[in-house]
């Protein structure tokens, strides 16, 4: 096993968002160094990084450049193309692995991965043509959700189909040629659950979290989850199943569904910190993104214990109408933590940061996370004046 890579070496991330933000802020804490390489300037991890690489990912030239001057390379953004992982590779670590993202940024992929280790997920067909979406809707039934092959994340994407003959509406509003067709979940919950798996093997997990959606996009987590212990294992042994078999060093989050009868069925994996897993910044022992650089730096995991109860409510650019937020209202709640990322344009749905609340329970830290957003809006009644 090569020696592990100690504080004072220089990280190298790929993707600059607001997850390779929060990786760089705890790198930088532990006294590494951070390159950051994306398309974009004065980005979210740029922001944090000691370097900030403008290229394209096609720009092998640069990719290789990056890599030379760092001791690992991760990402924080899984639609890089496998040709620039493979690149990096020629000159640093790359963890998780190329191969990894090969697996997990296409559905059709994903999801042959997953029936072949035999984990459960939803009944799903490929889909490359109209013909085919019809075949499959006449297998899979309606309703059912289609949805981009690559490029998904976030409901983007997806189309709904109510009825078999909304099959053409629905293969041309994708307007892809590569896709999959779900059978619709009538979930109970969502849930996720986000682990780490270090060079040598070792596994560690933050146990499941509760994901509520809204419009597609992760609006609340709650941790821990309520669900049965039973479930709990079930859960973390279903995610450890995928950490192995992929041969994942880093994070990654299997989200899965809860149906009505009680079953787990995973909708997608994320080979990187998600963003259930922010919530384990203010309320665990270690992060996920502290673990994703112990992971990837071959040192031991951390402690994954949660403190206390948690939850964490995003913060979209909506958030922003019709003016500044009132962050001095939400931060009146002592409880409550604020996380910005930096991002210059509050566009509807974009996400600009998040709220995690501390709680005796996880019902109380929903309420106060849930309260302190509602303060944020200018017309709420805990408004403080301006
Ligand atoms: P995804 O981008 O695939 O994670 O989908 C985003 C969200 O859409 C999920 O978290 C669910 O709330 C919903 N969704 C996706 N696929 C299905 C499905 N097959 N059945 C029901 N809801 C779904």
């Amino acid at each position: 096993m090569s020696p592990p890579i100690l504080p004072g070496a220089t990280v190298g991330v790929l993707g600059s968002g607001q997850l390779g933000r929060m990786f760089a802020i705890a790198a930088r804490r532990m006294g590494y160094r951070v390159h950051t390489l994306s398309p974009d300037d004065d980005t979210p991890t740029g922001q944090v990084a000691d370097l900030e690489v403008k290229a394209p990912y096609e720009d092998l030239e640069a990719v290789a450049r990056f890599a030379r001057q760092v001791s690992v390379v991760t990402f924080e953004f899984e639609n890089v193309p496998a040709r620039t992982a493979q690149v990096a590779a020629e000159h640093a670590p790359v963890r998780p692995s190329g191969a990894v993202l090969h697996t997990t940024q296409h559905r059709g992929r994903e999801k042959e991965f997953l029936s072949e280790a035999g984990l459960p997920l939803a009944p799903w067909a490929r889909v490359r043509s109209l013909a085919d979406l019809e075949a499959a809707l006449a297998t899979l039934g309606c309703p059912a959700v289609l949805k981009t092959a690559g490029w998904g994340y976030d409901g983007k994407g997806q189309v709904k189909v109510a009825r078999p003959e909304d099959a053409a509406a629905a293969w041309e509003r994708l307007g892809v040629e590569d896709a999959v067709l779900e059978a619709f979940v009538d979930f109970e919950r969502e849930v996720s659950v986000v682990a780490a798996r270090g060079v040598g093997g070792a596994f560690a997990h933050y146990g499941v979290i509760a994901n509520d959606h809204a419009n597609h996009i992760l609006d609340v987590s709650v941790a821990p989850a309520p669900v049965s212990a039973a479930l709990v294992d079930e859960a973390v042994a279903l995610a450890r199943t995928v950490l192995e078999l992929l041969d994942v060093v880093g994070v990654l989050c299997v989200e899965l569904f809860v149906t009505r009868d009680g079953r787990l069925l995973v909708n997608e994996l994320a080979p990187r910190p998600h963003n259930s897993g922010h919530l384990t910044f203010d309320a665990c022992v270690t992060s996920q993104f502290e673990q994703q650089l112990r992971a990837i730096c071959g040192l031991p995991l951390g402690s994954t214990e949660l403190l206390r109860p948690a939850a964490m409510a995003n913060l979209l650019g909506d958030a922003w109408q019709p003016g500044e937020p009132d962050w001095a209202a939400a931060l009146a709640l002592p409880e409550v933590k604020l996380h910005l990322y930096g991002k210059l344009v509050p566009r509807p749905g974009r996400k600009m940061g998040h709220l995690t609340a501390l709680g005796a329970t996880p019902e109380e830290a929903r309420a106060r996370v849930v309260e302190a957003r509602a303060r944020l809006a200018p017309t709420s009644p805990g408004r403080t004046g301006g």
